[in-house]
């Protein structure tokens, strides 16, 4: 029996009490409104948002002016019209307003507040404060992915990722040695509701032979890491010619995951990726759909809006900027906040749910080049092109001037004639003609505070 029952003696049915309850209800919700038609879904948004408006028009200044302007008077029905008045709220604004958007008062039952700041990798770090609801929301779309994607609670889960600061420091020393720390379950908030396998921590630093050897020593049924270093990971078992066993997942974050990598972890591992989108100042986006590779928006806890340049919602195969409304942040409201990603919209899923269906997450719509007179391009690489050469293990495009841009390469050898000139023209396509191009082989590429590989760097200030 994998399920976690809170009384020992009782082993079926499982009884649940506590937090365990709490987020088994909202499952219960989650698992109808999932499929509900599209306009169900935004008029149960509305309602919620319709709370939240009317909570930000008494305790928010900021916010009251904001609303009034738009004609978004709290207890007047909500109009798409006239939430499409209210206007963008940047990065920038978050990181200028600050405490300006904080609530004066929280409604009782949404706990304790926290700042949470956000992993900064878009190069403008904003701080949220969050109460302890939010938490609760984190943790039921977190047992909803669970649900969706994991079919063996009982294995193993090997985690390849920055250590935990929650460890102990004997911990810490454990998963930074070659043999890793093991503990006896996946920890929170899983083993609230399964007797889950053991969970193995190794540093993603240690060399890469230590850590296939750790993955081949526990023979787990998943994997965590981030794309850029499951790259790093299977091309030294190609390398090697190592023989690992097949895993039922490769659970992914932060990172894109291109098509490459996804045939690459079928051949090697046997297994799909499960990707995610999340936001440290938000919260759960989107979670890879159980059947497809899409990404389903997490419309129950955020309002997200694709938005074309006209402000509009991007159609099926569009490309638009990510505008979210959190629906139960009343500690620090962000009303159609942009968080700088920008996304392709997918055709409604063949799944049938109604969750608005991405294709993809595009980068950071901050990935620009900056032109000597203020311009900014699109800086556009063929990820898909330099993935096809095995021996490139990780790369960045850096523009270091208004003159130049730099492909930097870390490599597990000498790149044959064909393929350099594969990648000479890959970096002369990015810089259409605007840049003189320098092509630059590194040992290794520094990485953000959270661990996270970023393909673009611009070292010009505008
Ligand atoms: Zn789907």
């Amino acid at each position: 029996m994998a399920l976690r029952s809170a009384i020992p003696a009782i082993g079926f049915p499982a009884i649940f009490s506590g937090r365990a309850a709490e987020l088994l209800a909202l499952q219960r919700q989650y698992d109808e409104s999932q499929f509900w038609p599209p306009d169900k879904m935004r008029s149960a948004q509305f309602a919620q948002l319709s709370l939240l408006i009317e909570h930000c028009a008494r305790t928010v200044p900021f916010y009251a002016d904001r609303l009034r302007r738009a004609g978004l008077a709290p207890g007047k029905r909500l109009t798409e019209a006239a939430w499409r008045r209210l206007p963008i709220l940047t990065r920038a604004d978050v990181g200028q307003l600050g405490e300006k958007l904080y609530a004066s008062s929280i409604p009782a039952g949404f706990g304790p507040t926290a700042v949470a700041a956000s992993g900064g990798s878009s190069g403008v770090p904003v701080r949220v404060r969050k109460t302890a609801l939010d938490n609760v929301l984190w943790e039921s779309i977190n047992i909803r992915e669970e649900l969706w994607h994991r079919d063996r609670p009982e294995g193993d889960l090997v985690r390849l990722r920055g250590i935990p600061d929650d460890l102990t420091p004997e911990q810490m020393a454990a998963a930074r040695s070659k043999d890793g720390l093991i503990l006896p379950d996946w920890g929170h908030p899983a083993n609230l509701f399964w007797k889950t396998g053991r969970l193995g921590l190794l540093s993603p630093k240690l060399p890469l032979a230590q850590q296939v050897a750790f993955i081949r020593k526990m023979q787990p049924a998943y994997l965590y890491t981030f794309p850029s270093y499951l790259r790093l990971i299977i091309s030294h078992i190609r390398d090697k010619r190592e023989k690992v066993g097949a895993m039922r997942a490769v659970f992914t974050a932060s990172e894109q995951v291109s098509d490459e990598l996804r045939e690459d972890c079928l051949k090697v591992f046997g297994c799909k990726i499960v990707e995610n989108y999340t936001s440290g100042e938000t919260g759960y986006i989107a979670l890879q759909c159980p059947e497809t590779t899409n990404l389903h928006v997490q419309s129950e806890i955020a309002l997200v809006e694709i938005l074309n340049a006209d402000g509009g919602a991007c159609r099926p195969g569009e490309i638009g900027r990510v505008v979210l409304t959190p629906l139960h942040n009343f500690a620090m409201p962000l009303l159609r906040y942009e968080i700088g990603d920008e996304a392709e919209v997918a055709q409604p899923c063949s799944c049938g749910r109604g969750l608005l269906a991405l294709k993809r997450v595009v980068g950071r719509a901050d990935d620009y080049f900056l032109l000597a007179n203020g311009e900014r391009r699109r800086a556009d690489i063929s990820h898909y092109r330099l993935s096809g050469i095995p021996a490139i293990r990780e790369f960045r495009l850096v523009q270091r001037s208004f003159t130049q841009i730099v492909l930097q390469i870390v490599a597990s050898r000498a790149l044959t004639g064909d393929e350099l000139s594969i990648v000479e023209n890959v970096v002369a396509k990015a810089s259409g003609g605007l840049f003189e191009t320098v092509i630059e082989f590194v040992p290794d590429l520094d990485r953000t505070a959270a661990g996270k590989l970023r393909a673009f760097k611009c070292e010009v200030v505008g």
